[in-house]
């Protein structure tokens, strides 16, 4: 690996869409990843229109057997109270979604960086070399032999745990939120169902309030993701079981999906979401973290995979600008960029999440909200961040009083 090339570390979705921006570009890059594709990765597997965009942009085949279509999303009020909504039409994103497996999409999108020209090592783990607090080397193991390289940039995609980015001084902000979820497969005879399905109303056995939500995913191919998520500003944060959560979820949701032991095909899998850009600083002298590494996902949604894809996307083109001039401090514009493109959407939310720390009043929301399409169409366009400054309508700009209502408070 020369000296004048750019290492990304991690190939899950910000890693290989780094990659494959780069090697677009023209830039010798070589991407590693610990594990062997196709890999696992805990996920809810649910591509909003903003994820499908990306996609495209890479040139992705949404053909393949393995990726099913989603029109929109069914959320329910409890076990009787539900509304059903499209995608909202806009003038960047389509109106349109997907739930594919991580396994096979993380393996699809690697497959586009390394035919754009990018080398992908896989069962190669990266280990920095630290000296005087900088990035000096990195460290390439594969299969017990090291092997010691000298990028000139190293691109940080290694998710949600961040240990390469540790070891370089990364911390994450503890006052803001943190999500927690669960996922498991399930048969179901709805599989082919068009919508993603989430409940804002969740019960335990005793029929009392629960904190988080639950989601049913359904991939196409006679399964389903089942999931359940909180955050850490919900008030029964530190107590709560996600498995135990899970077999209340089970036993809350719609018949029709058929969730039951006997259609249970895994156990549920746990993890953490990093989200509203916690993870500072997210640039050094010869670096920058994307993705969950930098904590990019959506507070208002959980939603992660298309911002790993667009920081990675935003990281490539500082990069190449970098490389081009010989210029490393043009990468502090990364640092503004985002701050710019998510930074009053992402403290909105961190005000949203305050205000549904409280079971009950998530409850008394999502039941008010429930019973006014125009309300839930807005939520669902503000909370997937699929507003259209194009649009100029009322919901374009209730959320601009919002905003200016937001911008000055001191959130955390
Ligand atoms: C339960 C759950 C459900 C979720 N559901 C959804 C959903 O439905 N939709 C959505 O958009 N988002 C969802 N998310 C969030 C989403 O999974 C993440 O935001 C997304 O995976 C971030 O991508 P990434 O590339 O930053 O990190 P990752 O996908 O975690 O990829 C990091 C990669 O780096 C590799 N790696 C780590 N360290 C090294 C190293 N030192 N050397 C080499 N390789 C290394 C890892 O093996 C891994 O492949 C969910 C998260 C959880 C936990």
């Amino acid at each position: 690996m020369p000296d004048s090339s750019v290492l990304v570390v991690g190939g899950g979705p910000a890693g290989s869409a780094a990659a494959y921006w780069l090697a677009r570009a023209g830039h010798q890059v070589t991407l590693v990843e610990k594990m062997e594709y196709p890999r696992d990765k805990t996920c809810g597997d649910g591509l909003t229109p903003r994820a499908i965009y990306w996609l495209e942009q890479m040139g992705f085949d949404f053909e393949v057997p393995e990726f099913h279509r989603i029109t929109g999303l069914r959320s329910y009020a409890g076990k009787e109270l539900y509304l059903e909504m499209s995608w909202p039409d806009h003038s960047k994103y389509p109106n349109w979604g997907g739930v594919i497996r991580r396994r096979d999409l993380d393996a699809q999108v690697a497959a586009l960086a390394r035919k754009q020209g990018a080398e992908v090592l896989e069962k190669t783990e990266a280990l920095p070399k630290v000296e005087d607090g900088q990035l000096a080397a990195v460290d390439l193991v594969h299969e017990g032999e090291t092997h010691t390289v000298k990028p000139a940039f190293v691109i940080i995609a290694d998710g949600s745990m961040n240990r390469f980015g540790r070891e370089l001084g990364t911390v994450r902000r503890k006052d803001y939120p943190m999500g927690m979820a669960a996922r498991g497969y399930y048969a179901s005879p709805r599989s082919q169902d068009p919508f993603l399905e989430s409940q804002l109303d969740m019960r335990d056995e005793s029929g009392a309030n629960m904190p988080g939500y639950g989601w049913v995913f359904p991939l196409g191919d006679g399964t389903v993701n089942v999931g359940v998520g909180l955050l850490s500003t919900s008030k029964r944060w530190k107590g709560v079981n996600t498995s135990k959560m899970m077999a209340d979820y089970v036993r809350i949701a719609p018949e029709y999906w058929e969730l039951s032991e006997a259609s249970k095909l895994t156990e549920p899998v746990g993890g953490k979401l990093t989200m509203s850009f916690s993870r500072s600083p997210s640039i050094g002298r010869n670096w920058l973290t994307i993705g969950d590494a930098a904590g990019a996902i959506n507070p208002w949604n959980g939603e992660g995979i298309s911002y790993a894809y667009e920081t990675g996307a935003i990281a490539a083109r500082y990069i190449s600008e970098a490389m081009a001039s010989g210029n490393s401090e043009v990468l502090a514009g990364y640092g503004r960029e985002l701050d710019d493109e998510f930074g009053l959407y992402y403290k909105m939310a961190r005000v949203f999440v305050k205000l549904i720390a409280y079971p009950s009043v998530m409850r008394s929301l999502a039941q008010v909200g429930i019973r006014s399409r125009p309300l839930m169409e807005w939520t669902l366009k503000v909370m997937s961040n699929l507003l259209d400054e194009n649009e100029k309508s009322a919901g374009e700009r209730a959320y601009n009083v919002l905003a200016a209502i937001v911008r000055p408070l001191p959130v955390r």
